[in-house]
Formats: structure tokens, sequence, C-alpha cells
């Protein structure tokens, strides 16, 4: 059995958006102290956090000083380099260990992964430079998605190739660096499960979620969408695969395609809470960041039972647009739960925060949810 950090420890995480700071509240009130560690100052975590380390992440001795000073490290972004990691593993356990960040930060890595464990994935083609492009569209086909192999997320680095002479406008906006090439997905919907394996195996989910997106962004997630259990049952088997086959020791996400035959595709994963998972926050005896403290702290996993049916929607930069949002008018629904992450600047496509409502069943939140985020800018 692993050793157990108990409450009064030190959690600390390398990165300190807005999936920080919520581990940071769950850790706190859990009575742990929690360290973050990021280039940036006044930072979503650091706002909330016992202390707020500022770096640079290719700065080892920076690195080294803060692990020093904590007694298990996590981390809630996955850009973070890999050497990074390593750096912290010499002084303290870093949980998910590095090897997991290094999987999934890189998408021709990711894919290899899936692919050589057995894991569904789009047909793929690694594109090392620009004159392996053509030939990789010629095996594939199009349509097809060209994607930056590494840092990319919420669909930046990405572009659609309709047809072959296409190829040369995707390769410069994607940056004309190494990429992944993959055969676009005729998905009918997008659903993820979020998934946590603790230090000695024991394994936990939030079942399925169905993710809406608007411009690449999520926009809606609704756990317990009404599909076929048998696809929730085998959407929850392959996250479970692929925590035990990437020996995780945290929270990690699956994203999925689901096509139109009922088919799942694994589409990319995210070795920490998701986006996707946040209606756990208020939704769930134990939210998704709590688990992943019990996970990385050895301590038992917590019950992901829902308390109600919810639904959650993100709040983007784009609501600022004509001043501030009427918080109290979202307010108006006495079980909103509103989440804002201290972000000073809200640009537009930016995370600002969350919202998550409940209702008789998920569509009926959705409905809820959606309805007080339109409330936010509705104008006398
Ligand atoms: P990603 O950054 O890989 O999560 O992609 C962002 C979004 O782009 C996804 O949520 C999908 O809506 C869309 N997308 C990405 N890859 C594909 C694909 N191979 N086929 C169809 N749509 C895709």
């Amino acid at each position: 059995m692993s050793r157990p950090i108990l409450p009064g420890a030190t959690v600390g995480v390398l990165g300190s958006g807005q999936l920080g700071r919520m581990f940071a509240l769950a850790a706190r009130r859990m009575g742990y102290r929690v360290h973050t560690f990021s280039p940036g100052d006044d930072t979503p975590m650091g706002q909330v956090a016992d202390r707020e380390a500022v770096g640079d992440y290719a700065d080892l001795d920076a690195v080294a000083e803060f692990a020093s000073r904590v007694d298990v490290v996590t981390f809630e972004f996955e850009n973070v380099p890999f050497e990074a990691a390593r750096t912290a593993s010499e002084h303290v356990p870093v949980r998910p260990r590095g090897e997991v960040l290094h999987t999934a930060q890189h998408r021709q890595r990711e894919k290899d992964f899936l692919h050589g464990a057995g894991f569904p994935t789009a047909p793929f083609e690694h594109v090392p430079d620009r004159a392996t492009l053509d030939a990789a569209l010629e095996r594939l086909g199009t349509p097809a998605v060209l994607k930056t192999a590494g840092f990319g997320y919420d669909g930046k680095g990405q572009a659609v190739i309709h047809a072959p002479e296409q190829a040369e406008e995707a390769w410069q906006s994607i940056g004309a660096g190494e990429a992944v090439l993959e055969g676009f997905v005729e998905f009918e919907r997008e659903i993820s499960v979020v998934a946590a394996r603790g230090c000695d195996g024991e394994f936990a989910h939030y079942g399925v979620t169905e993710n809406r997106h608007r411009d690449h962004i999520l926009d809606v997630s609704i756990p317990d969408p009404d599909i076929d259990p048998k696809i929730t049952a085998n959407a929850v088997e392959i996250a479970r695969g692929v925590l035990e086959a990437l020996d995780v020791v945290g929270v990690l996400c699956v994203e999925f395609f689901l096509t139109h035959d009922g088919e799942l595709v694994v589409n990319e994963l995210a070795p920490r809470p998701h986006n996707s998972g946040h209606f756990s926050f208020d939704a769930c005896v134990t939210s998704q960041f709590e688990q992943q403290l019990r996970a990385v702290c050895a301590l038992p996993l917590g019950d992901t039972r829902r308390l109600r049916p919810s639904a959650m929607v993100n709040l983007l930069g784009d609501l600022w647009e004509n001043g501030m949002p009427d918080w109290r008018a979202a307010l108006a629904d006495p079980s909103l739960k509103l989440h804002l992450y201290g972000k000073a600047d809200a640009r537009p496509g930016r995370k600002m925060g969350h919202m998550t409502a409940f209702g008789d069943d998920g569509e009926d939140a959705a409905r809820r949810v959606i309805a007080a985020r339109e409330a936010l800018t509705r104008r006398p």
C-alpha cells in the first residue's frame, strides 16, 4: 500500500489556471496546503493558493526548489515540459507520473499509444514536415483534419482539408510544424468520460457526459445523456483501459466521437480534471477535483454519484463585450451555481467561468443553464 499523504500536508501543482483553482478549493476544504508553480502571477489558482511560485517551467532549478517544499506534485496543465515533471520527481512523488504527461501532450505519441494498445482512433498519419503531407493526404483521403503535434487545445492549431489543393494553406495555418493528419470522423455527437485511478489501482468514473462545442470550444456539457447503456459501458471500459495502460494515478479524461453507427472513436486524452467534468463540483458527492486530490494523496477514492441531474455551460470572454454580465439576472434561478475564475482580462474565446444548473433531467437542466447564460447579456 502506498503511504497516504494526509491533511496538513502540502500539494504542489504545476500550472495555475482554473483547473488548479478548483483543485485548490477542494484541497483547502480538506485541510491541505496548496502551492502553485507557473510563469504568471495573480493567476486563477494563485489567488486561492497558500503560495504562488512564479517561474519558467524550463527553469529546472526553480522547479526543484518548488518541489522540495511540497509533499507531492500534480499538474493541471498538460503542456508542462516533461523535464519539469522529471526534475520534480527527484524530490517528491509526481502523480500522474511524467510519462503520462509526455504521452498526452503530443498528438503523435498519444495516437501511437492508443493505436498500439488497441483503442479505437480515427485513421491517422504522422506528418513530420511539409514534404510528407501530400502522400499522407493521398493515403487518408479528404476530408481530413491536420493538427499540430504539440501544444494544441480547444481546436487551436488545426485545419480541415476538404481537397488536396488546400494542403499548403492548411499547413501554413497551423504554423508549418510537425503535425498529425486524421481522417474526418462523421460523428453523431461528442462524449467524454472523466475517470480516476488511485495509487493502488482503485478505479472510479463519472459516467458519460455529452459535450456540445461552439467554434471548437466546449459550450455545454450534459452528464448522463440518453444513449444506449452498452455505449456508456463501452466508453467507461475504454477509459478504464487507458488509465490502466498508462498507469495513471490521478484523473484523466477520454474524449470520444460517437458515430452514427454507435461506434466509439477516441479523439484525445487529457491527464487531469476536464472541463466536461466541472458539473461534478456541484452535482456529485465527490467532485473531480477532490477525486484528483484523493488519488494523488493515496487516499480512498470518493463516491461519484450524482446529487441531482445537472448541466454546465462555459462563460467565455465574449460575454463581456458590452460590459459586465448581469450576474443578478442569472442568479434569479436560485439553484444556479456560478463559478468565476478570477481572470481580469475578458478576451473573446477565453474561459472566464462556468455555470451549473439542475433540473428534472439533463435536458431540462441544460435549458435552464442556457437560459441563465442568455440572461447575463439581455439588456432592458
Ligand atoms: P481537438 O482539439 O482535437 O479536441 O478538436 C477540437 C474539435 O474539433 C473536436 O471537439 C471536434 O469537434 C473537431 N474535430 C477534431 N478532430 C476531428 C476529426 N478527426 N473529425 C471530425 N471532427 C474533428
